[in-house]
């Protein structure tokens, strides 16, 4: 990112971006930090492509995004990251393997298919023996086990996790937390915004984000 600005408009106009420059590099693990209402969401959200800027450059591995049609950058998008939400962002009435499954239908893969590889990662989860039960039947931890899972599957090379651990007790935000970082020993480049420091120091390194713009960044290992 060079010298992004975003500034929303509905509403009195909120300068939220005021300049990121940030480099991420491929298969990094990083953090991003910063108090409530300082643009972390904003931050991951052009990352993902999910959101576009006023101004500056982002370019994922050398694609200048800004220059893509909304088509392109759809399919970019759904090429190279993969989402994880604070709020797991499951499909209340599909089962564990038919939100698993879900990218894959964005692919035309044919439903077959889809299933079996979602039942391939959700045995990876441990989670096999809950795949026909609905998001409703599942615990915090296995719910955002199922997201990580959906993330996964189109095997991208990058995962935005935006608090992926802030709906879950310590316990279990640490398993995610090791899931994480098992996904990212494999290679995966993931980008992980959160409050606690708990969280933030097994990463990398940690991005300070304060007043709209990078204030710090801590190279951690
Ligand atoms: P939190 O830690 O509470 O999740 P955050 O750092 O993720 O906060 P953002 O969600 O990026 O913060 O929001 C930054 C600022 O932009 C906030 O003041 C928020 O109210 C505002 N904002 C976010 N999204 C929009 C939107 N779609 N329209 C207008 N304002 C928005
Ligand atoms: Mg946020």
């Amino acid at each position: 990112l060079e010298q992004i600005h975003k500034t929303y408009h509905n509403g009195s106009p909120l300068h939220v971006l005021k300049g990121v420059d940030l480099e991420i590099g491929k298969g990094e693990l990083v953090s991003i930090m910063g108090a409530s209402g300082s643009g972390k969401s904003t931050l991951l959200n052009i990352l993902g492509i999910l959101d576009d800027y006023d101004s500056g450059n982002y370019y994922l591995n050398d694609v200048l995004i800004k220059n893509l049609s909304e088509t392109k950058a759809a399919e970019y998008r759904n090429r190279m990251i993969g989402f994880v939400f604070q709020s797991f962002n499951l499909i209340s009435f599909k089962n564990a393997m038919e939100n698993v499954a879900l990218p894959l239908y964005y692919q035309n893969v044919s439903r077959k298919k889809r299933n079996m590889q979602a039942m391939e990662y959700l045995e990876k989860m441990g989670l096999k023996e809950h795949a026909l039960h609905l998001p409703s039947e599942l615990s915090g931890g296995q719910k955002q086990r199922i997201a990580i899972a959906r993330a996964l599957i189109a095997r991208p090379q990058i995962i935005l996790a935006d608090e992926p651990t802030g709906a879950l007790d310590s316990k279990t935000s640490q398993e995610v937390m090791d899931l994480l970082k098992e996904v990212n020993r494999e290679g995966m480049t993931l980008v992980v915004v959160t409050h606690e420091r708990d969280i933030a120091t097994q990463t990398n390194k940690i991005v300070h984000i304060k007043d709209g713009i990078i204030g710090s960044v801590e190279i951690l290992r």
